[in-house]
């Protein structure tokens, strides 16, 4: 099972980075082993010293797919969870200036908590849908999946034509603005709609 993790999807969180509106979709792959689930704990690593969390929604692919024409993409995913793309800011800086590769700085273990999955039939609309993180009590970044450059459909349709998508394979789909460094004793909760899907405490 693969993570597949979408960058640079929304305007004003590419503008808070500074980093330039990209031309394709950029996507990037976290190993299974960056799953955190059930509200676990997330240890600070010892490897970096500015750890920002990413709030974003994040899509099951329910069946095999390649190169899935955009109007087809709707049957290939069935529910959504709330998950934290975590990102080592520092690590990623210094790739970033070298051309080198973000596999550290996003890859590492428990680099992606997730809540559990909800049928998106209970939400409403994939390209509607109020999410929310507060980090100990204070909203920090608030979205809506309208506010995407380019829709889940889009992504998937995208993503298929290099790398076959199979059954059980996550779509982080980007994160708004917001994002921000997290410290230990700090709590994060996720939020879909006013529905709290984790709570995570920062060990
Ligand atoms: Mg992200």
């Amino acid at each position: 099972m693969k993570l597949i993790c979408i960058g640079r999807n929304y305007v004003e969180h590419i503008a808070e980075l500074g980093n330039e509106k990209p031309e394709n979709i950029v996507f990037f792959l976290k190993p299974d082993t960056a799953l955190l689930r059930n509200d676990e704990d997330f240890y600070f690593p010892d490897f970096s010293n500015e750890v920002h969390y990413e709030c974003e929604i994040v899509v099951k692919i329910d069946k095999l797919g390649k190169s899935i024409p955009v109007n087809y993409a709707k049957d290939y995913y069935s529910e959504i969870a709330l998950g934290l793309d975590m990102t080592l800011r520092d690590v990623q800086q210094k790739a970033k200036e070298k051309g080198l590769p973000w596999t550290l700085a996003k890859g590492f273990d428990y680099s992606a908590p997730i809540s559990e999955f909800i049928p998106l039939k209970d939400i409403g609309e994939i390209q509607n849908i109020d999410f929310s993180l507060q980090k100990n009590g204070e909203t920090v970044q608030r979205g809506n999946t309208n506010q995407m450059i380019h829709t889940v459909d889009e992504i998937i349709s995208y993503v298929s034509r290099f790398m076959t998508l199979k059954k059980g394979d996550l779509i982080f789909t980007g994160t708004p603005k917001g994002v921000g460094k997290i410290n230990i004793g700090d709590t994060l909760k996720g939020f879909i709609s006013d529905k709290q899907m984790f709570c995570i405490n920062i060990k």
